[in-house]
């Protein structure tokens, strides 16, 4: 038997009307507040937002601020995604590692501008929902996994673009160590509650280089995999 809700089935069919004005109208605003990449815009506008949150908010899908998802998390701020996107310089023959794959937003977004992407999430119900939506979509330059992001993705190291959407009280030794030479990694560091900042940084060949960026607030980098699913 066939259970698809064609109504839910976006496969094929293209964003509905109402969603793609307001994409439109979303766009112009990370424009007006600075972000310049076109290709970034280009992928945050072809990532129907509304499929990564709970219907019960579908009304704010295309408003520029954080949502909650399943299992206490959030998905990001709009404008934070093409930010930190942005900082990343992603190009088509990257391979980029994700820690914090929550709804699967930001690793869309970044399909869209890598050769691949590895997003890694603590919760197995996220991973596994995130995966689900990635795949109706039909992204298929991406792998996900239910694990530590701290420990990185050792089998597919090294990367050339670490990105990681939860906040460290410190930078993981072990996301330093997978970075290719002259890659860059993004990361919210600071106090969880606290004010983390956005660090940039790049791997040199004698050692790496730290940029202290914008103020923002992250949920927090956990250690070790969800015990509840
Ligand atoms: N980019 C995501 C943001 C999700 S919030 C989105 O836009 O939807 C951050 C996510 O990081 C949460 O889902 C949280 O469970 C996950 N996380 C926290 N610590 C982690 C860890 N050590 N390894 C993998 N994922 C982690």
């Amino acid at each position: 038997m066939n259970t698809k809700d064609p109504d839910n089935d976006h496969e094929d069919g293209p964003i509905p009307e109402i969603s793609r004005v307001k994409i439109i109208e979303l766009i112009m605003l990370l424009r007006s507040n600075g972000i310049r990449d076109t290709r970034v815009l280009a992928a945050i506008e072809r990532v129907p937002r509304q499929l990564f949150i709970n219907p019960a908010f579908a009304h704010q899908a295309y408003a520029d601020h954080a949502l909650p998802i399943e299992c206490g998390q959030t998905i990001s701020q709009p404008y934070v995604v093409a930010y930190m996107s942005e900082l990343l310089n992603v190009n088509d023959r990257h391979k980029v590692l994700e820690i914090g794959t929550g709804s699967g937003y930001q690793t869309a977004v970044l399909s869209h501008l890598a050769r691949r992407v590895y997003s890694i999430e603590r919760y197995r119900t996220l991973s596994k929902d995130a995966e689900t939506r990635l795949q109706s979509l039909r992204l298929s330059n991406i792998t996900t996994m239910t694990g530590d992001g701290i420990e990185g993705w050792p089998a597919q190291a090294p990367f050339d673009r670490i990105i990681v959407t939860a906040a460290a009280e410190h930078i993981p030794d072990t996301l330093m160590d997978q970075l290719k030479l002259e890659g860059i990694m993004v990361i919210p560091v600071g106090k969880s509650g606290g004010t983390q900042h956005i660090i940039r940084v790049t791997r040199g060949k004698e050692d790496f280089k730290f940029e202290k960026l914008h103020e923002v607030r992250f949920v927090p980098l956990v250690p070790g995999k969800a015990q509840q699913l």
